[in-house]
Parts: structure tokens; C-alpha cells; sequence
């Protein structure tokens, strides 16, 4: 089966890793010409809103599925004339835009923190009066890794703060003191079967992943998988998502959905039965789902900027490494190591070990 993704990114490459094995051909479509997933399947050097290739890519490919959220609703609608595209425009149109994606889990009835849509400067001066400081200003599109936000903390901060966001459409919310944060990973299959697996603490630091640790029996995993399962079926999704929560007096506001594999899941391709990135291709192939019990004791760390020396990553008993073939730059994610123990007091060794790397 031939299977076609918009963007070519570690996503790309990490779907292919999984895909391959189940005889599974890749073909990426992708503006940047150093596209890393490139090495795993063949690569169509093409803008997203290039209707020649993107034809020239339905063509040769059975389906076609997502690696980002963030590509024009006409790109989708374009390829659905000519191939089955999964996940669907709708749930694309709902993730890419930080209102749509809050109105519509209100309208689930899934808890959000207050916010406003956005503007101009003025809209945001009365938004501030009713939500009140301290609050995030956040672009409606294309943020991510904490771009294209503000926390808005005092008057000074709310002066032009819809200026130093480029005056694009934004969305202000209040600033959630949260005690931690979490993520949900599903998967929905073509006939509607979902699976989730067990909820991810995750750190960041200057809005980038840095930690993601799989929970065991977590109290709100039920509460978060009747949120997801919400969103899903209302979508009638098929695929992988993911949906980010902030703690809040032991429960959830929901922040945002990625429709696509996610960062914080990246520990299940060692760390439980069956991947993420292999149940993505599971569900848009029709395939039946795996399992997505946890194997052992997991935790995974991002490499951003650089990748630490192979030969120190490979001393380390329980890691595996993940190098992305992409440029060493500041703030990117190049990289990711997860470490697989039998028992948590095995798994905070090996952690530290590998913390001491990064
Ligand atoms: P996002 O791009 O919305 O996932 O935001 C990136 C990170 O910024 C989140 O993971 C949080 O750590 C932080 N953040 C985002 N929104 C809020 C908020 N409303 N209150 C507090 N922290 C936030």
C-alpha cells in the first residue's frame, strides 16, 4: 500500500519507520528540500497549495494522511476529489485555529479556561477587562513550540501585545496556574473502535516539550478518554490524535488537539506494544488497532538543538535514540532518546543519565 503524507518532517520519517515493516510505501510531499523524512520514502519538493504535485502525489498513493495540522483547507479539499484523505478537513479546519478548537469543546461540554476572540488592539484592551491579567495572547494560527504567544502579566504587557503578534486574528485566554500538564494519546479506527493510551505528564520549558512521562493507573484517565472519545466521535476522526490538558483542582481544561501522532508519544515505540506512529497507519488503512499497553516503565526526552553523541547515548543501558538526520539549530527538535527500564527505580537511573547529557 502506498501511502502519501503532507509534510516530511520526523513525524514523516517515524511513520515510515513504522509503516515499512507492514509493507507500506511512503511518499512525502514537502516544501523544504532537506526534508528529513525524504531518507525513508520519496519526496515531492512541492508549496502545500500546489495543485500539479499535489495531484501528481494522489495519483501514486492509495491515501493521503497528515504529519502537520497546519496546511490550507483547500490543500484538503483538493486531494479529496482525487484520493481518501483521513483525518478529515473538518477535524483539520477545527485543529489549526485555537478558536475553532475552543468553541467546539465547549460546545462538548469539555472545561476550558475563559477566553476571547481577538482582533485588534482595541478588541484586546475590552477582552483584558472582562478575562482579566494575568492572561496568554495567542495567534489563532500556525503557533507552535510556544510561538506566537504573549503571557500578558501587567498593562505595560497588553500595549501593543496585538502589534508584537504580527495583528493576525488571536485568542486571549487566562493564564492557567496549572499543577501539571498532560496529554492524552487516542487512536480511532475506520469502523469507530477507539483505543487511548495511559495519559503523559509532560514538561516544557519556553513552551517547548522537554519530558514526557507515561502515567500508570492515573486517576484522570477516564475523564480524559471520555473527552477524547467526545471529540472523536463528534469529528468521526480516523487516526491518531492527541489532546493537551493543563491540571487544574484535580481535574482538566482542555488547551489544544493535534490531529496527527504527537511529540509526547513518541515513548510508545519502545514503551508500549504497539506505536503510536504503526496505530496512525493501523486505523487510516483499515487496518485493526493494536494494543496500546504500556511495555515496562518509559520516559522520553527531546534533543533540541543538538544531538548528544551516539557513542554516550549507546552506553546507556535502557536508551534508545532517535536521531532525526535534520541541521543542528538552536530551539529545534532534532532528536529524541527514550528510556525502557523494568522498574521505576531503574527507570530515575537511567533518566538522570541521559538528563546529564542535555
Ligand atoms: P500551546 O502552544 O498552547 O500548547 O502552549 C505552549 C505551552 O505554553 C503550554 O504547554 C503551557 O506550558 C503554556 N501555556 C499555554 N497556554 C497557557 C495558559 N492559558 N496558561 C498557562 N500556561 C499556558
Amino acid at each position: 500500500m502506498k501511502i502519501g503524507v503532507i509534510g516530511g518532517g520526523q513525524l514523516g520519517r517515524m511513520l515510515a519507520l513504522a509503516g515499512t515493516p507492514l509493507g507500506m510505501q511512503f511518499i512525502f510531499l514537502d516544501p523544504a528540500v532537506d526534508a528529513c523524512a525524504a531518507a525513508l520514502g520519496a519526496h515531492i519538493c512541492a508549496d502545500y497549495n500546489d495543485h500539479e504535485h499535489l495531484r501528481q502525489l494522489a495519483d501514486q498513493v492509495d491515501l493521503v494522511t497528515f504529519e502537520f495540522e497546519n496546511v490550507p483547507a483547500e490543500t484538503v479539499a483538493f486531494l479529496s476529489q482525487y484520493v481518501p484523505v483521513f483525518p478529515c478537513a473538518e477535524a483539520l479546519r477545527i485543529a489549526r485555529d485555537r478558536l475553532n478548537e475552543k468553541t467546539l469543546f465547549q460546545q462538548l461540554q469539555i472545561p476550558v479556561a475563559p477566553f476571547a476572540a481577538v482582533d485588534s488592539q482595541q478588541a484586546l484592551d475590552a477582552a483584558v477587562q472582562t478575562i482579566g491579567l494575568p492572561a496568554v495572547l495567542k495567534t489563532r494560527t500556525l503557533g507552535y513550540d510556544g510561538k506566537g504567544q504573549k503571557v500578558l502579566l501587567n498593562s505595560a504587557d497588553v500595549d501593543n501585545a496585538f502589534a508584537e503578534l504580527g495583528s493576525v486574528p488571536c485568542i486571549l485566554e487566562t493564564f492557567v496556574h496549572f499543577t501539571g500538564e498532560v496529554s492524552l494519546i487516542a487512536v480511532r479506527a475506520r469502523d469507530g473502535e477507539i483505543r487511548a493510551y495511559p495519559l503523559v505528564h509532560n514538561t516544557h520549558e519556553q513552551g517547548i516539550l522537554r519530558l514526557s512521562l507515561p502515567s500508570t493507573d492515573h486517576a484522570l484517565q477516564s475523564l480524559a478518554e471520555a473527552y477524547v472519545t467526545s471529540v472523536l466521535e463528534h469529528l468521526n476522526y480516523v487516526g491518531v490524535l492527541a489532546f493537551e490538558f493543563f491540571e487544574v483542582d484535580g481535574g482538566l481544561r482542555a488547551n489544544e488537539i493535534a490531529p496527527r501522532v504527537h511529540n509526547s508519544g513518541h515513548w510508545t515505540i519502545e514503551g508500549a506494544e504497539c506505536s503510536q506512529f504503526e496505530n496512525h497507519l493501523r486505523a487510516v488503512t483499515g487496518l485493526p488497532l493494536g494494543s496500546t499497553a504500556k511495555l515496562g516503565e518509559s520516559a522520553m526526552i527531546n534533543f533540541i538543538g543538538t544531538v548528544p553523541a551516539i557513542e554516550q547515548l549507546a552506553a546507556i543501558a535502557d536508551c534508545h535514540p532517535h536521531h532525526y538526520g535534520k541541521a543542528f539549530k538552536l530551539g529545534r527538535k532534532v532528536g529524541h532518546g527514550t528510556i525502557r527500564s523494568q522498574t521505576v527505580q531503574q527507570l530515575t537511573e537511567q533518566l538522570e543519565k541521559l538528563k546529564a547529557l542535555v
